[in-house]
């Protein structure tokens, strides 16, 4: 049974956005291109030989430690969550993506700037349906050791709720709900990255960032610190004098939302989602969720997607049993 509905869309021109890598340092230009029907989302490195088109497919992650990294024929795209959170957000559907380094720009840690400029280049409606995946029962994935679980139930609007907790004083647990795609540009899409200044310290002296644009975090500070301290901090947030807010964050910024923080975990959960490769008919509850978590469930219902594809066949020829996963709107 075919269901009608929303057509598939790109952009309408290509749109350029410059940046700098948070753990490279490196300054990178992202272009977003439109791309033809069921291209769906790719990246390509204009810097390397040969020309390999890198697709955004969960089964081509390598690495999930500080944001999500995939890999493809010796092609390396590093922090693609908020990109792709920001092209499933905006309901884009084919978009190729070229970068001339490995990583991302990390902007101001949201995925603000990449809303604008692809409103900026505005959206095209293609011939073909999107294809959407359509649950039918519970998937679930838990860690009981790191307390993390994520379930997506049948639902024929794609929520999400997330929950955070990170047994810290000044990040008491705090939750965030998406109940429609269309809240995610104003609501979701400005919401920063956070970090504690624990993991920022040991960061920068690792040089897992590069110092200089350390404004795109909120920073919890979780502990007593000295005002020698924060006045060495000073020269790497480039302001003239950092300090420890009343909520327990530094002054390089306002939070946006009291409860910012869980809604860039949602945001980063809508990225690695995206991976799946196409958009999931679900109301996804997940509680401390974090990109390798993310990217295990996203395995899962991929897998389901794979499992069934030789059902939707069988049912499409059998017309006395409705189809089972995938239908057309
Ligand atoms: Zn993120």
């Amino acid at each position: 049974m075919k269901i009608m509905g929303k057509k598939q869309q790109t952009i309408k021109s290509p749109v350029n956005i410059s940046g700098t890598g948070l753990h490279t340092g490196n300054e990178v230009i992202l272009s977003f291109l439109p791309a033809p029907e069921n291209h769906g989302y790719k990246f390509r490195r204009i810097d390397l030989n040969p020309d390999i088109l890198v697709p955004a497919n969960v089964d081509h992650v390598i690495d999930t430690s500080r944001g999500t990294s995939i890999e493809y024929q010796g092609v390396r795209i590093d922090t693609v969550e908020h990109v792709l959170a920001t092209l499933a957000g905006l309901g884009i559907d084919n978009v190729l993506v070229e970068l001339n380094q490995s990583e991302t720009p990390i902007l101001d840690g949201s995925a603000g700037l990449y809303v604008e400029k692809l409103l900026e280049a505005g959206l095209v409606e293609q011939n073909a349906d999107r294809v959407y995946f359509e649950l039918k029962s519970n998937v679930s994935y838990a860690n009981e050791e790191k307390k993390v679980e994520l379930i997506a139930i049948p639902s024929n609007e794609f929520r999400i709720s997330v929950m955070i907790d990170f047994d810290a004083r000044v990040l008491p647990p705090q939750s965030a709900i998406l109940n429609k795609i269309s809240q995610f540009k104003d609501e979701i899409a400005p919401c920063r990255t956070f970090v504690f200044l624990h993991e920022l310290e040991y960061l920068l002296q690792n040089n897992l960032i590069k110092g200089g644009d350390v404004n795109n975090a909120i920073v919890f500070v979780n502990r007593a610190v000295t005002q020698r301290e924060l006045d060495h901090l000073t020269g790497l947030f480039k302001k003239p004098r950092i300090e420890v807010r009343n909520e327990g964050i530094l002054n390089n910024l306002e939070l946006k939302f009291s409860n910012e923080p869980a809604r860039h975990k949602l945001l980063d959960l809508i990225g690695d989602l995206a991976l799946i490769g196409m958009p999931i008919k679900a109301q996804i509850i997940a509680t401390r969720p974090g990109h390798h978590s993310n990217v295990q469930f996203a395995k899962l219902i991929k897998n389901l997607i794979k499992q069934e594809g030789s059902k939707e066949e069988i049912s499409m020829i059998d017309f006395v049993q409705p189809t089972h996963f995938v239908i057309k709107q």
